[in-house]
């Protein structure tokens, strides 16, 4: 690649992000990486209407949450700045001006009243109305009004709009990186809105296209959904006579439902109760949100099902650090058809990454949980529990059921499993086998194993039967790894106090 690659992730705040959201960042930054280039991080926020307070932070906290790093942007600044469109706003005026004075664009004058009543007298007709080249010189526009008009409007305060001149009946020819090449009549679109004077900003289309030049972005990556702006996108280009700089393109394909059709949504997460946003959410009304974050996700395994969203390795490798993702990336590798998110992938995922866990960053995982129970341990034993049981495990909060045996003794016991194994000549057994392991200094795992095993060999006893009484004993119930583990995990004395207290408490089934 000749040009310096320059991407951007350009969110409105207008909400939480959708995870869908955050994968088109993710796609940025590995492109960004990939190619040695920069990623910016611009804030578009010049539609006041749809601003929702939070929504930024929510947006930066996601991204860093995620580990994908800024090189200029909002929170870091940069040659650019500022990011936020919002605090661009003197930049805009002139260049929709420049449009109007090349013929690309004119004022229109119609109030959100005239404009509703020419929707609704095409609907009376059976027919759409669109503000193009069938109207517009019709329409109070500066195409139809005489210039001395247009300016007594201007001068009066009346409100007006810059609406780009669609051309009629040519032929956008377009080139996609992911799509490929793509045709657009232009009669088959209007006159887009590109300023209001009314709170005088700028309309997406002219902010982004203005943003994108002056920042000097070499690729546009972004959602499907942008596809159609594309064609104006390209005529705003030619408009401004920016075609030599003018960014290339490539539009991600759609996240899909799990079942298929349609966009992935909130309320498919909520129906099927997994989440659609990164981080947990409360809106300015106090209205609620799940995020992966906050429900036991790692932020390596969201990324890294996220990046298998839509691009593929061409390998049968799943499991990828950022660095993997960045050197495997390609925009070539990404599809053009929807991805569909699957939730139990999404776990697995996680197990995954939990299952690589070492002892040492479980422990700092799981201490928070097992003080939450009132555990106080050491790190080291939070870690060698967690360890023991994470093969089993595939959030971090599911670690208490699987391990809490390690650190409080049972002092009930699993109905089943007693009406099973504390009946007979079990009882009896478990007084003796607390003999052999009262005899027993070296406590470890593999002594106890052989020295127990030894004498149930040579007594002749069914193994499973001491074992599972044992493990009524020490677990309270049918779970848990291996009975050695958790013997050389409590040590010898709480085994023994655990063997009696059984004994004492519990009468035997008949
Ligand atoms: N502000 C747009 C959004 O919210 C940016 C689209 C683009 O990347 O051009 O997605």
């Amino acid at each position: 690649m000749s040009r310096e690659v320059r991407v951007r992730f350009a969110p409105s705040p207008t909400g939480p992000l959708h995870m869908g959201g955050v994968r088109t960042a993710l796609y940025n930054y590995l492109f960004a990486r990939r190619h040695g280039g920069k990623m910016i991080l611009r804030i578009e926020d010049t539609d006041s209407q749809r601003f929702v307070p939070g929504a930024e932070e929510y947006i930066i906290e996601s991204l860093k949450w995620c580990g994908i790093e800024i090189d200029e942007g909002v929170g870091v600044g940069g040659p650019h700045a500022p990011y936020r469109q919002s605090e661009r706003k003197e930049i805009y005026l002139k260049y929709a001006k420049q449009l109007i004075d090349a013929g690309w664009a004119y004022y229109a004058f119609d109030s959100a009243e005239e404009l509703d009543a020419l929707r609704k007298e095409a609907e009376a007709a059976g027919q759409t109305f669109a503000y193009n080249y069938t109207v517009r010189e019709k329409l109070a526009t500066s195409l139809s009004l005489s210039k001395e008009e247009v300016e007594a409007r201007i001068a009066r305060g009346d409100q007006w709009v810059v609406r780009f001149k669609m051309p009629e009946n040519e032929v956008v020819e377009m080139d996609d990186l992911i799509r490929g090449h793509v045709k657009v009549n232009t009669s088959t679109l209007d006159d887009k809105v590109l300023y209001k004077s009314a709170d005088a900003l700028p309309t997406y289309h002219l902010a982004n296209i203005v943003d994108d030049h002056l920042m000097e972005i070499s690729h546009v990556i972004r959602g499907e959904e942008w596809l159609p702006s594309l064609p104006l996108h390209y005529l705003l280009y030619r408009a401004f006579g920016w075609t030599d700089t003018q960014p290339e393109f490539a539009h991600l394909p759609l996240l899909l439902k799990p079942t298929g059709g349609g966009k992935l949504s909130k309320r498919d997460g909520d129906k099927m109760g997994f989440p659609v946003f990164p981080l947990f959410w409360t809106s300015p009304t106090g209205e609620t949100a799940h995020g992966y974050r906050e429900d036991g996700y790692f932020a390596e395994a969201f990324v890294n099902m996220l990046a298998l969203l839509g691009w593929n390795p061409g390998t049968e490798q799943e499991l990828f650090t950022m660095q993997e993702l960045i050197d495997g990336f390609s925009l070539d590798r990404v599809s053009k058809s929807g991805a569909r998110f699957q939730p139990d992938k999404a776990k697995w995922f996680n197990a995954q990454y939990m299952h690589r866990k070492t002892d040492e960053e479980l422990a700092t995982l799981f201490q928070p949980i097992l003080k939450e129970h009132g555990v106080e341990t050491t790190d080291y034993l939070a870690g060698k529990a967690a360890g023991i049981m994470k093969e089993r495990a595939s959030f971090i909060t599911d670690l208490w059921d699987l391990t809490s045996y390690f650190f409080v003794a049972p002092t009930s016991y699993d109905e089943k499993q007693a009406k099973k194994y504390w009946k007979g000549e079990n009882p009896a057994r478990l007084k003796e086998v607390r003999e052999v392991l009262a005899s027993i200094d070296d406590f470890s795992l593999e002594n106890t194993e052989a020295v127990v095993g030894a004498w149930i060999q040579e007594k002749g006893y069914g193994m499973g039967q001491i074992m599972n009484t044992l493990r009524l004993a020490l677990v309270g119930a049918g779970k848990g790894p291996g009975m050695y583990d958790v013997t050389a995990f409590i040590g010898k004395e709480e085994c023994l106090k655990r063997i009696d207290f059984l004994l004492e408490n519990l009468k035997p089934m008949e």
